[in-house]
């Protein structure tokens, strides 16, 4: 109750903090600032011009320092990439969610990643109308409901793991469902949204051409973009235009490090002038900072004066290079010496959107500091923890605590001794004993780790045997069945046995049969290869025996037909009343084809039967859909339909691949209702006591057979330019009805 009361005290301050906080830009121009956080992945300190780096220029870098401010004690919130990571996307110190390790590439697992308790800056930003794209890493999960576009981003361009290979000739891998080992991860095709796409440009170029893509896109509404370069993180790869550059570094390393730093440099040009270009610079905050300070020894990085590097709680770890510009609201070329960390990107973003975090976060809006508005520090102190090495350190002004790799706390004097070389007497010093409780009450607020991480990975894989085990959405399922729970399989065709559909299960339509259709459908066109059903679409000539000019009927007044393809069905074979119904099917969806799963009634005529359509795709309106209905009779026996249409421009905008790949199609049947999903996304519900025929009968209330068919023509538009033959592939059919309540 007390906490309760206490957080909507916060919760009102912070409103009407908020409500105080338009700047002058923001009256002028009465919008809402775009952010953009471009964070570069185990670069060290001294390695932006900006620090005063001398063997790579970073002319562009500098440009958000000279246009801004440089920080010259920014922090980022853990010394390795993925917890600083989930600090940056939450505003929050990453261990009050237990996340205080490197995520594993865990593709079964919902929590290796952000718990679904925290908000992604994207998801708060959406709610002030912000439109939101992540490039290059991810870091924060690979179960699917951990994608970006699962945790508020609108828009995809990158990779999941925690690092990649950077030259398109080594992404080998189709998608995650091929990893066998953790570090297979950097070997996937990249992803647009929730698809994979076949990219030709070095990764660092891509980023950038894709980020002002958004820019470009974007431009008349607020946006905000997470670039998240993995440069200049290992492998060190860079192509000869960046290499180029850099002759006269003779350490193989560094040359190749140098040329990693000056394509993300380069890249940030392009972004600043994009923002120049569209005249929206002074309506945009960007940040730029390394997640993690350089591990020196293994990329060649350059951590400056500070001790030691990545993975170190001692400056060389933690402190990054970190600056920020928004011209016309921030001073230009300033520079700030208090402690600030990455948490202040949250906090900032967030006050001038005018947007409302549900968690407390731990951030700080630095713009009142930096502006002079507000005397004194952001923070009273900042906090770090590595859970399982038992190390911690807190910086409270220029004094700060640490204690890693060594038996005892340590005390360092940041002002005189930044390279933390002479640890402080630590008996009686009441700079110590304040630091000590300052840590003390911030630990108690912590979670410990929830998951296992990349230090765990071989405990983690023997814990986990099917680990990488998921569908290859490329491929038919080898898996076995998965019976939903409370529930069991009655009947299933996985089309295991090459040769003929089994005639136990399945017979055909023959020639013209239904909605002045194009194809003549007969068996041949059916068969069973490789696990898979597989329907042929074909232009081929067939004549009509029933050909008759004078009849009025299509199906006898045409001569010939100039398609042929096949539709499947269980008729007299089988049927079942409510239940479970999944079929995994890759479909065509090229001009002129109309593919469907579907059931039917087994008595009374069309419509008055009953009819569900888990899948067609047609085009309606001249838009090519996918549609999920069902449809009954009226009074003068038209259909009724309950439809859902699907654009499938909106499916491929998610999912650019999605044609390439196999889809669960899946009916929910009970006697109130039909659900319809695609890969268990709804798509409509059938109340079923609206679907009463005009005689007053339920057709939904008696057993339906399957259909399996490809339709050529008529709603599926005009194949007459679509290259023959055309594939409809069919993975499996199954069906599960509830325990002791089998209604065959
Ligand atoms: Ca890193």
């Amino acid at each position: 109750m007390k906490n309760q009361f206490s957080l909507s005290i916060i919760v009102l301050l912070t409103v009407l903090l908020f409500s105080f906080q338009l700047t002058k830009a923001q009256q002028k121009s009465g919008k809402t600032p775009n952010v953009i956080i471009i964070l570069t992945d185990d670069q060290g300190y001294g390695d932006v011009g900006f620090n005063g780096c001398k063997d790579i220029p970073t002319p562009n870098i500098d440009r958000i320092a000279d246009n801004g401010v440089k920080f010259t004690s920014g922090y980022v919130t853990y010394a390795v990439c993925g917890p600083s990571r989930a600090g940056i996307m939450t505003g929050r110190y990453q261990d009050r969610f237990g996340f205080g390790r490197n995520p594993l590439l865990a593709p079964n697992d919902t929590l290796q990643g952000l718990p679904s308790t925290e908000e992604t800056l994207a998801s708060v930003l959406e709610r002030s109308g912000y439109s939101s794209m992540a490039l290059g890493k991810w870091h924060l999960g690979t179960h699917k409901s951990q994608y970006p576009l699962n945790r508020g981003f609108d828009e995809f361009f990158g990779f999941l793991s925690g690092g990649h290979q950077y030259f398109p000739e080594e992404w080998t891998l189709n998608d995650i469902s091929e990893i066998k080992a953790q570090f297979d991860g950097y070997r996937t095709r990249l992803m647009r949204n929730n698809g994979r796409v076949d990219e030709q440009e070095y990764l660092t170029d891509a980023l950038s051409r894709e980020a002002v893509s958004f820019i470009e896109r974007n431009r008349s509404k607020p946006f905000f973009i997470y670039l998240a370069y993995n440069a200049p993180h290992a492998p060190l790869q860079a192509t000869e235009k960046y290499l180029g550059r850099f002759n006269h570094i003779e350490d193989k390393k560094r040359r190749t490090y140098a040329a990693m730093v000056s394509a993300v440099d380069d890249g940030v040009g392009l972004v600043l002038n994009k923002l120049e270009e569209l005249d929206i610079d002074d309506n945009t905050i960007v940040f730029f900072l390394s997640d993690n300070g350089g591990p020196e020894q293994h990329n060649a990085s350059d951590n400056g004066l500070l001790r030691e590097g990545k993975g170190s709680l001692y400056e060389g770890g933690i402190h990054v290079p970190f600056a920020m510009q928004w011209p016309g609201t921030v001073p230009a070329g300033m520079v700030y010496d208090k402690p600030v960390i990455s948490l202040d990107m949250f906090a900032t973003a967030v006050a001038y959107a005018n947007a409302m975090p549900l968690n407390p976060i731990d951030g700080v809006n630095l713009v009142p500091y930096l502006s002079g508005q507000k005397e004194g520090v952001p923070h009273k102190a900042l906090f770090w923890r590595k859970y399982d090495q038992k190390a911690y350190a807190v910086r409270k002004g220029d004094m700060k605590m640490v204690k890693y790799k060594s038996e005892n706390d340590e005390l360092y004097n940041l002002s005189d001794d930044i390279s933390e070389q002479t640890a402080l007497d630590l008996t009686g010093d009441k700079h110590y004993d304040d630091l000590k409780a300052l840590y003390a009450g911030w630990e108690v607020q912590m979670q410990d780790p929830v998951f296992l991480g990349l230090m765990q990975n071989k405990q983690y894989t023997q814990l986990h045997s099917e680990r990488y085990q998921i569908v290859n959405p490329y491929y038919p399922d080898v898996l076995s069945v998965k019976i939903p729970e409370g529930y069991e399989l009655v009947w299933n065709d996985e089309f295991n046995v090459d040769g003929l559909p089994n005639k136990e299960y399945w017979s055909y339509e023959t020639g013209f049969v239904r909605n002045k259709e194009l194809q003549w459908y007969q068996p041949d066109n059916a068969s069973v290869k490789g696990g898979l059903l597989c329907i042929e679409g074909r232009r081929e000539q067939v004549k009509n025996p029933d050909y008759n000019r004078r009849s009025k009927s299509w199906r006898i007044n045409r001569e010939t037909a100039e398609y042929t393809s096949a539709c499947i069905k269980t008729r007299d074979k089988f049927s079942f009343k409510y239940g479970i119904m999944e079929v995994r099917a890759r479909i065509d969806t090229s001009m002129g084809m109309w593919p469907a799963i579907w059931t039917l009634g087994v008595n009374g005529r069309w419509p008055a039967n009953g009819e569900v359509d888990q899948l067609e795709y047609y085009r309606h309106d001249g838009e090519a859909k996918l549609l999920a209905n069902a449809a009954w009779a009226n009074e003068k026996m038209q259909p009724v339909w309950d439809s859902a249409k699907i654009p499938f421009s909106d499916i491929v905008a998610k999912e650019p691949d999605w044609a390439d790949k196999f889809h669960v199609w899946k009916m929910e049947w009970t006697e109130a209702y039909i659900r319809l999903y695609l890969d268990d996304e709804l798509l409509n519900t059938i109340d079923l006591s609206k679907t009463i025929n005009a005689d007053g009968t339920n057709p939904f209330h008696q057993p339906q057979y399957i259909l399996l068919n490809l339709a050529i023509g008529a709603n599926g538009g005009d194949p007459s330019n679509t290259s023959f033959p055309r594939k409809y592939e069919v993975d499996y059919v199954r069906v599960f009805q509830q325990k002791n309540d089998k209604n065959l």
